[in-house]
């Protein structure tokens, strides 16, 4: 089968691979119908060191399930499955609490070969892992290709999105600034309009990416970025700062700004990957304001439930993020594509 590796920074191949099989009895084999290339798939690609053997990329992916092991009962061949970006038991404590990124029997896909970017995928604890598309919905999923999109975003980056807005509090009367218009960012506008937000401010300067952003229900865009970025905010917050403060960008500034805006008594939610050690912690940040600091790596498998009914109606749209469309062998193009803010997120698709 075809897979995706990365070599190096830059050095993204579309390979040969066997296709995998089933390795423990709690394993599904999916085969995927769609995949995507996420933001975090980027941070290798500036600085991973070159390597011999490649490592499989990819983390999100939707598909069918072609095969199961011995101890699976609850998904079933055949079925058109979800699969969350971390895989999970649903069993052990951290799970019950809605915590499946910390399961005890958790982990990453491909870290012993090809991952989520590949036409097929070994996913291990399936039960747990895997969301079955409920049947009433399989007509629309077989038969109309436009569900796609937004089903896959399910996986990682709406799940995401929700994360941040529904841990900041995100509510009625509640104010909220999002920081960063990539597709985290404008899924986090996008849920924290669902929630009920009063006022949605984006900070983001790429104005399509922005457009869509008011479209997800932004009321304002604040397109400055450090000392402006901060002004033109409490600018529109009566000199306060907004309630809520989502930061799905992942850099210092990114962070340093947040902290700036957050109103006092306001809670700071993370969802960028933290690419940046020594955040500032003193005085003047979260302990003079009363701050409350929550989000970090999203257990999206909680969330399906609650998302999924919005999409199969029809009433949202979380998939217009991706606003490119290409073949598994075009991959690397993809990469360089969203390297390059050509591209905001890049959907691969599958023979
Ligand atoms: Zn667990």
């Amino acid at each position: 089968m075809r897979a995706v590796y990365m070599y190096g920074a830059g050095d993204v191949r579309v390979i040969d691979v066997p296709e995998p099989a089933i390795k423990n009895p709690t394993d599904a084999i999916v085969r995927v119908v769609r995949s995507c290339i996420c933001g975090s798939d980027l941070h290798p690609y500036h600085r991973m060191k070159p390597s011999e053997t490649g490592r499989g990329m990819g983390h999100e992916f939707i598909g069918v399930v072609e095969d199961i092991g011995s101890d699976v009962s609850r998904v079933r061949k055949g079925d058109f499955v979800i699969a969350p970006f971390k895989y999970s038991d649903g069993t052990c404590e951290f799970c019950q609490e809605g915590l499946q990124t910390s399961c005890r029997h958790g982990g990453g896909y491909g870290e012993d070969g090809p991952a989520g970017q590949a036409e097929f995928v070994r996913v291990p604890q399936a039960d747990g892992t895997l969301y079955v598309v409920p049947n009433n919905a399989s007509v629309h999923v077989d038969g109309d290709s436009k569900l796609l999109p937004d089903l896959l975003t399910l996986s990682d980056v709406y799940g995401t999105g929700f994360h941040a807005a529904y841990k900041g509090g995100a509510a009625p009367g509640k104010t909220v600034t999002v920081i960063g218009d990539g597709a985290v960012g404008l899924l986090a506008v996008l849920s924290a309009t669902q929630l009920g937000a009063e006022q949605i401010i984006l900070m983001g300067r790429h104005q399509t990416r922005t457009n869509l952003g008011k479209e997800f229900g932004a009321t304002h865009v604040v397109p400055e970025r450090g000392a402006e970025g901060v002004e033109h905010v409490k600018k529109l917050t009566g000199g306060d700062g907004t309630h809520v403060v989502i930061e799905a960008v992942g850099n210092e500034d990114a962070y340093t700004t947040g902290l700036e805006i957050l109103r006092p008594g306001g809670t700071f939610s993370r969802v960028g990957v933290p690419q940046f050690k020594g955040a500032p912690e003193g005085f003047d940040t979260l302990f003079w304001k009363n701050g409350t600091m929550t989000g970090g790596v999203a257990p999206v498998r909680a969330y399906i439930d609650r998302l999924l009914p919005a999409i199969l109606n029809g009433s949202a749209h979380p998939g217009r993020v991706f606003d490119r469309s290409i073949g598994i062998e075009d991959a690397p193009d993809g990469y360089r594509a969203m390297d390059q803010r050509e591209s905001l997120k890049v959907q691969l698709t599958f023979p």
